[in-house]
């Protein structure tokens, strides 16, 4: 019987996700044997003709990481999605933008004009910019046009499961592939991660009190938090309220608070906005004042309470452009 067909595509992301196909290690070996990978840039040498030459539907399942930034991107992934029958977004940047999605807070022309011209390491004095089409003299070499904002993948074309994390831990991963050769997938739209919050597995939840009164922001590079207590109510912002398990509370692990990366619950639609406002009803003020230098504290609250979902969040509006 023909194995089935499976494709692995990066959009705008580091390569983690990448890595985490890797980080399988032994594990890999029963996938690669039970399924036929018929695309993995970053491992495996198949071009985009050898996906345009496929029927509609011959993939079974196409994982997809990144966020959509390029031309080249949506062009990939309109075509993964014809050829596919199952599509994940994979990882938190095609789920809910990640944090390539920080670049909705700037417009296009701003990005380059600060990557390309007024970064203090840049020399640029003839003002050259990346072109869409350069004359080599051997043949012409083009670049795939930047759009103007950046976009989940779901944003652009219709997907069919989600698996969250930057990256997503190996066994989560090994647990959806398991799923996805046993037939045995949840409904259509589910995120395949528990839905608990990261806050009911923390091995430091007993020590979160019941009431959290905050009256002053701490932030890790110049404090010292015991590996036992609940960072929230030393001070610390943690988003493990407002975001759902199934990393193996990692961050925390490594005495580090939570920043979100596997989303939020089904039931909330903006993280950001979700995490917002229970951090308002901790802050333990009256006083107008302090409230403000309390908040003032906060540094940079858009990149920390959106560090993983601006694009998917209901400010995203806000950043709405033409793609
Ligand atoms: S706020 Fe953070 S440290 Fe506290 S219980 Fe939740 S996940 Fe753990
Ligand atoms: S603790 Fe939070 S930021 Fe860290 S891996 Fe888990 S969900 Fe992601």
């Amino acid at each position: 019987m023909a194995k089935p067909k499976v494709a692995f595509y990066w959009c705008a992301s580091c390569g983690g996700c990448e890595e985490a196909i890797v980080d399988l290690a032994e594990n890999i070996l029963p996938v690669v044997e039970a399924v036929d990978i018929v695309l993995w840039p970053v491992a495996l040498d198949f071009k985009r003709k050898d996906i345009e030459a496929m029927k509609d539907g011959e993939i079974a399942v196409s994982f997809i990481n990144g966020a959509i930034r390029s031309e080249e991107q949506e062009e990939m992934v309109k075509l993964l999605r014809r050829k596919s029958q199952i599509v994940i977004a994979f990882g938190s940047c095609a789920y809910l933008g990640g944090i390539p999605g920080l670049a909705n807070l700037f417009t296009r022309q701003e990005i380059l004009d600060t990557v390309y011209f007024d970064a203090p390491s840049v020399v640029n004095p003839n003002k050259i910019l990346p072109q869409l089409a350069t004359d080599m003299g051997e043949g012409e070499v083009t670049l795939p046009e930047l759009h103007e904002c950046v976009k989940t993948l779901d944003q652009v074309i219709a997907v069919e499961y989600y698996i969250p994390g930057c990256a997503p831990p190996p066994d989560l991963i090994s647990e959806a592939l398991t799923a996805i050769l046993e037939g045995k997938l949840p409904a259509v739209g589910s995120v395949l991660a528990p839905q608990k919050t990261l806050c009911d597995t923390c091995p430091r939840k007993d020590s979160k009190p019941e009431k959290i009164s905050v009256s002053e922001v701490k932030r890790m590079a110049f404090t010292q938090i015991p590996d036992d207590k609940c960072f929230l109510s030393e001070g610390v912002i943690c988003l493990g309220p407002a975001t759902i398990s199934g990393c193996g509370t990692r961050c925390i692990n490594a005495n580090m608070p939570c920043r979100g990366c596997f989303g939020p619950s089904k039931a909330v639609k903006d993280q950001g906005a979700k995490f917002l406002s229970a951090f308002a009803s901790l802050i333990d003020s009256e006083d107008e004042e302090e409230i403000k230098k309390i908040t003032d504290s906060v540094i940079d609250p858009a990149g920390l309470f959106y560090m993983f979902s601006l694009p998917s969040s209901l400010k995203a509006k806000f950043f709405e452009r033409e793609v």
